[in-house]
């Protein structure tokens, strides 16, 4: 096996979408790839949200100039600010790239770019430079193959989706329903679905990549594999075969985990609505009062801007903590992966981003479904309809919030619930071990990107 400095050692250069949520899988995957001993690993990043390198020793970075103003990097433009990063990167990538080449002390030569399906101009620019590229989807499967049905929707005159039909079946998708779809009450999805069409091309890409597994998503995937004329490989979860790593680009409060080893086992309810969804500071009272109503051990993730525009936690109501004390715990940002393998965490009430719903699932931890926007919708209808490792609560009231989290967590129905994700978890370990599916791809990803 070749080891670091090691002329074989070939160069992968990462190209991820600089919000946490695709941040985390495409750093994962690097260094999945980089502890097979075959690779080098360079992370070329914007200068927006750019990850701590400090974190990261074992690769390098190469900063694209992003030419993004404060006004374009609010938090409510994720898509404008995408399409103008696809126009204002692919120059200063391109030029990054041949600086590298042409470096004196240069000894790698650049294996291929995997590149994040959202940032297609990295495709232009291997184009371009003739460099194998290999397009990586950190979104489901489900997720995936949706978003090419979206300009038939569009034809048949189901887009702009009207309110009337939206619990109605979405034709050729079932079990979706039109309020499942990721554009649903999506401001601004005319500008999305272009997005979301151009993201989904796989170009020049010699092969595609999905963080997810076989056994969860076998008919999008068989769906998938018709629609790309590309080898696929599988390798998720990400996290799970790749060695421990945090890119969290806020700071972890690591003192929950000693605040979590006093709870009794499966007793605390883990909550956060990920890096991105944000709520009305009605919606957030609301989650108090349920939270402090259910009885159960919280620990609660409260970032900066989960009510926007606002610290957060400030906004929580009076009297909120003592009544609380010692029972719940409210925190700007966890070590969400060591949260969710703790033994005492017993459920998650998550907006349900692909990467929490993947780490929950690895964890064996059922969920309480409250998805926000995009894709988020889709997911929680798979873990609540299909899986069935999830109960949805759509309403952020406290009534509800109360009754669902003693429903999951104190209930005949909830240990269903609970005994079917730890079936689930069982099946992902299993994909993961040698002779498991993610195992094999991961083996077989490795040897096709040598012999590019
Ligand atoms: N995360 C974390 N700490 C937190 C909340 C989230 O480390 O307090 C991580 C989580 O483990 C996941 C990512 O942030 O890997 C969020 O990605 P996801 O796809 O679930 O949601 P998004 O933030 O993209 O909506």
């Amino acid at each position: 096996m070749a080891k670091a400095g090691d002329p074989r050692r070939r160069l992968l250069v990462l190209v991820p979408c600089p919000y946490q949520g695709h941040l985390n899988p495409m750093l994962q995957l690097g260094a999945a790839l980089q502890s097979t001993g075959s690779f080098s690993i360079t992370v070329a990043h914007t200068e927006f949200n750019f990850p701590n390198q400090s974190n990261h020793p074992q690769f390098h970075f190469l900063p694209i100039a992003d030419g993004l103003s404060d006004a374009d990097t609010s938090l409510r433009g994720f898509v404008s600010l995408v399409l103008k990063l696809n126009v204002n990167c692919k120059t200063s990538f391109q030029e990054s790239l041949t600086r590298l080449r042409e470096r004196t002390d240069w000894q790698e030569d650049i294996a291929c770019i995997i590149y994040d399906g959202l940032m297609y101009f990295a495709e232009e620019v291997a184009r371009e430079l003739k460099i194998p590229c290999i397009i990586f989807r950190t979104c489901s499967a489900a997720t995936s193959s949706l978003y090419n049905e979206y300009p038939q929707l569009q034809e048949e005159g189901f887009i702009p989706l009207q309110d009337s039909k939206a619990l109605e079946f979405v034709p050729r998708l079932h079990p979706l329903r039109f309020k499942d779809l990721s554009i649903y009450k999506f401001e601004g999805f005319e500008n999305l679905l272009p997005l979301l069409e151009r993201s989904s091309q796989v170009g020049s890409s010699v092969a595609f990549l999905l963080n997810t597994i076989e056994c969860l998503e076998q008919s999008s995937l068989m769906k998938l594999r018709q629609a790309y004329p590309v080898p696929f490989f599988t390798v998720g979860p990400v996290h799970k075969i790749a060695p421990p790593l945090s890119s969290s680009l806020i700071e972890e409060d690591e003192s929950c985990i000693a605040w979590l080893n006093k709870q009794a086992k499966n007793s605390t309810l883990y909550v956060s609505l990920g890096s991105v969804a944000s709520i009305d500071e009605k919606e957030l009272v609301e989650m108090a009062w349920g939270l402090a109503n259910c009885q159960q051990p919280f620990l609660w993730v409260v970032r900066p801007g989960l009510v926007h525009g606002s610290e957060g936690i400030n906004l929580l109501p009076d009297g909120f903590a003592e009544i609380v004390g010692e029972r719940g715990r409210v925190i700007k940002w966890a070590p969400q992966q060591k949260v969710l393998a703790h033994e005492s965490v017993g459920a998650f009430w998550s907006h349900c981003g692909w990467n929490s719903t993947l780490e929950s699932i690895s964890e064996g931890v059922p969920m309480i479904c409250t998805p926000c926007f995009g894709d988020q919708r889709g997911n929680a209808r798979y873990l609540s309809h299909v899986w069935r490792v999830g109960l949805l609560l759509e309403d952020m009231e406290r009534g509800e919030i109360e009754r669902a989290i003693k429903k999951l967590m104190a209930s005949e129905e909830g240990e269903t619930v609970r005994q079917r994700m730890t079936d689930l978890k069982r099946e992902v370990i299993h994909a993961i071990k040698e002779g498991g599916s993610t195992y094999d791809f991961l083996d077989e990803l490795v040897k096709y990107i040598n012999a590019l």
